[in-house]
């Protein structure tokens, strides 16, 4: 085939920085990319954890474009491949993939074509691996490198584990002197160190990049009314891509009922729908035909939309990891994009209900531990970057910048004397009571209740009945949030006094309540260059080429972003290309987009400046 004899023209001339440039089109290479792919020419094993959108695909794809020979991906993840391939061919990379979805008349069309040299990256699923005598197999293929992708698969103390997975420990013993290379976006100390001993890494160059995604921004809002906050962000976001997760099957159908009401262009995605259906709405998804997913966590790992610009979360994630993953959906591509959690005490009590019919006490204890540390996220007033990086062992700046907590949208209102009417109104009621009935005494509210017990006698009575039940509501939220007041799960969550509330209670220590206004974060000081090339783009002109983007996809029966990222769509819009020449100094655009491409968007940006 033309293509590969190019490409073998190519791997002779070019270095991986100019492979980057001239094929992927852009300037320089991110952290540590550049290290690990030496590493592997050199012919190293390696091991790298890298976030999402941190690029580790060129990691592996520029090895095989130097390397002589075929490079095997090995991904789990099937519904992606052919998007992945199809990426891999706009950009100019012979590659193909092989797993269970192929008829067999594809797949032997392509080993034939692999027979012949003339594809340099394979994707393979692990249970395709697994067959009896298929490693043997690519033995004859003049296989140089193998990738492994989503690594953390492999070991027990990930969150992904997966049983077929642990055929590639026998990749070492088909495969002696080749390099393995091992990519993840997760992956703590112990499971960094599971990976590299079940693949027999041999002392591999290892990376562990930042966690920290500097592109999203953290905020967490009050839960109060969740299904018209929902829609209300994602109504101040439109015509954007986003992911809106909830944690029960019903609650997503109940989200997107009323989203679809408002106006908004959503679909549902959880276990309980057909396998078709759920890869119908993906795929609509995935193509911009509809802009929200509403789903369970069943929706996501190996998500490969790049412009994903919000993830919401209507119900407390169970985990800081599950939620760094989960928001790490979005901005893929760079661009700034938001991340909102909606946080109510009342959802640690529905998990909590959770974990105590938790068998395994060990189970339990993790389960109860990680929901603690994803309350306190919620709850406590320190930046949200630095809580997230703290859980993953990094270091952080105490001021982001970039959250909630520290761009000013959050005011600290001394409430002291609102706390202590409630903490005495539980006291005095010897912390026999629930949320509910402690409001309601506060209020001065006439309920059977009240008169039963004859609490209406209690001086606490009425003492808050200038203000809203909702009022009322925020503070007890705000006392159970900052540990001030507990919720007692063993009898009937009655409210109860921790040292801190007697603190309060007792005026020797201040309650601050976090208010927070409606303003739109701004991109913070000294982050300006992370937006600034594309930052004043022509929205007229962007709207324009994304409509030639999608009837491109369409027409190619690609996702959209395979053909360019809304980032390279926005510096497009910003820089407004008419010749080749500039056109090819649009970030993400390389020589075979340029060939393929311009065609369609040169003079579109033509006639948006009236040549
Ligand atoms: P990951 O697999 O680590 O989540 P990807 O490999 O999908 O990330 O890369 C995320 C995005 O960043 C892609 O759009 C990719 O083309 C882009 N990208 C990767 N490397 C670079 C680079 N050196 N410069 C600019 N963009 C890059
Ligand atoms: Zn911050």
């Amino acid at each position: 085939m033309q293509k590969s004899s190019k490409l073998c023209n190519i791997q002779q001339m070019f270095t991986p920085l100019s492979l980057l440039q001239k094929q992927f089109g852009y300037d320089s290479f991110r952290p540590n990319q550049e290290e690990i792919i030496q590493a592997v020419l050199d012919g190293k094993d390696a091991f790298a954890s890298m976030p999402t959108g941190g690029g580790k695909s060129i990691c592996y794809q520029i090895p095989a474009l130097c390397l002589k020979g075929l490079t095997i991906v090995i991904s789990p993840l099937i519904a992606l491949m052919k998007d992945q391939v199809d990426a891999a061919l706009e950009t100019g990379i012979p590659a193909a993939f092989i797993n269970s979805t192929l008829s067999a008349e594809k797949a032997s069309a392509i080993y034939s074509r692999l027979y012949k040299g003339e594809i340099k990256l394979l994707y393979i699923s692990p249970e395709r691996l697994a067959l009896e005598g298929y490693l043997e197999k690519l033995k004859e293929m003049n296989v140089v490198f193998f990738a492994i992708d989503e690594a953390h698969c492999l070991s027990e103390w990930g969150h992904d584990f997966r049983p077929d997975y642990l055929v590639l420990s026998r990749v070492r013993d088909v495969f002696p002197e080749i390099p393995i290379a091992a990519f993840t976006a997760t992956a703590t100390q112990k499971v960094q160190e599971d990976i590299i001993r079940i693949l027999r890494l041999h002392e591999p160059f290892q990376v562990r990049a930042s966690f920290n995604r500097k592109e999203l921004f953290y905020r967490v809002d009050r839960k109060e009314k969740v299904l018209r906050q929902i829609s209300s962000f994602i109504l101040d976001h439109s015509d954007q891509a986003g992911i809106v997760y909830r944690t029960s099957r019903k609650d997503v159908e109940k989200t997107t009922a009323h989203l679809v009401q408002s106006g908004i262009k959503a679909l549902p995605y959880h276990a309980g729908l057909p396998q078709s259906t759920r890869e119908e709405n993906q795929e609509m998804f995935n193509r911009d035909e509809v802009d929200v997913i509403v789903a369970t966590i069943a929706f996501g790992m190996g998500i490969d939309k790049s412009n994903i610009r919000f993830v919401v979360h209507g119900d407390l994630p169970k985990s800081m990891e599950g939620y760094y993953q989960e928001t790490g959906r979005a901005g893929r591509d760079g661009l700034e994009s938001h991340c909102l959690l909606l946080y109510s005490a009342g959802d640690m009590i529905k998990l909590q209900y959770f974990i105590d019919k938790m068998d395994n006490p060990e189970e339990k204890e993790r389960a109860r531990r990680n929901m603690q540390k994803m309350g306190s996220y919620a709850s406590v007033n320190v930046c949200r970057r630095k809580q997230i990086l703290e859980y993953f062992d990094e270091p952080a700046a105490d001021n982001c910048g970039f959250c909630d907590i520290c761009t000013g949208e959050i005011e600290k209102v001394n409430g002291s004397v609102d706390a202590q009417k409630i903490l005495s109104a539980v006291i005095r009621t010897e912390e026999r009571f629930g949320l509910t009935h402690i409001i309601d005494i506060v209020q001065g509210a006439d309920t059977e209740k009240i008169r039963r017990l004859g609490h209406e006698k209690i001086k606490t009575y009425a003492v808050g009945k200038d203000k809203s039940k909702k009022w009322w509501r925020g503070i007890v939220e705000e006392l159970i949030s900052q540990k001030a007041v507990i919720q007692d799960p063993e009898s009937y969550n009655a409210l109860k006094l921790s040292p801190k509330g007697r603190e309060v209670l007792f005026g020797r220590e201040p309650f601050f309540i976090i208010k927070k206004d409606d303003k739109l974060p701004k991109v913070p000081t000294g982050e300006e260059d992370l937006f600034a090339k594309s930052g004043n783009y022509n929205t007229d002109l962007f709207d324009l080429l994304k409509e030639v983007r999608t009837k491109l996809a369409r027409k190619k029966n690609v996702p959209p972003y395979v053909i360019f990222s809304d980032k390279t769509l926005r510096e497009m819009s910003a820089l407004k290309p008419v010749d080749n020449s500039a056109f090819l100094r649009v970030s993400g655009v390389g020589e075979t987009k340029l060939e393929q491409y311009g065609p369609f968007f040169l003079p579109k940006i033509r006639e948006f400046l009236g040549y």
